[in-house]
């Protein structure tokens, strides 16, 4: 069983987030600590630890996953100037959280390479 984290405690209701998105398989709530305009977290409500665990979920999990990220971002209104999506992974992705979430950051123009 992975590690619990903050995100548990999200899901769980027992801290408050600012949701923009639910339903039975995913949460979606603007980041504490906004990077651009627009930022949300995208999470699964399956305690996944990251990016490389989704090798072992199925590829209906992992698709929905993804379809869920653009549709959050198409809801939020993100589609016509574009937006990024980025999911830190380990030590070296400066990953902080271990539930794997996407981050979609939109709302102005992104730079190139990321830091
Ligand atoms: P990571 O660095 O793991 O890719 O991203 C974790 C993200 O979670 C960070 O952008 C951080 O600001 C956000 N975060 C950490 N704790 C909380 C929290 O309690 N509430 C919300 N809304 N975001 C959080």
């Amino acid at each position: 069983m992975s590690e619990t984290t903050i995100f548990d405690k999200i899901l769980a209701k027992e801290i408050p987030a600012d949701v923009v998105y639910e339903d039975d398989a995913v949460l979606a709530f603007k980041d504490i600590n906004p990077q651009a305009p627009t930022h949300i977290l995208v999470i699964p409500k399956k305690r996944i630890p990251g990016y490389a665990d989704l090798l072992a979920e199925s590829d209906a999990f992992v698709g929905d996953y993804m379809k869920k990220v653009a549709k959050v971002a198409q809801e939020l209104g993100l589609n016509g100037d574009g937006y990024r999506i980025v999911f830190n992974y380990g030590k070296n992705g400066q990953q902080t959280v271990n539930h794997i979430h996407a981050h979609i950051l939109g709302g102005r123009g992104m730079s190139w390479p990321p830091g």
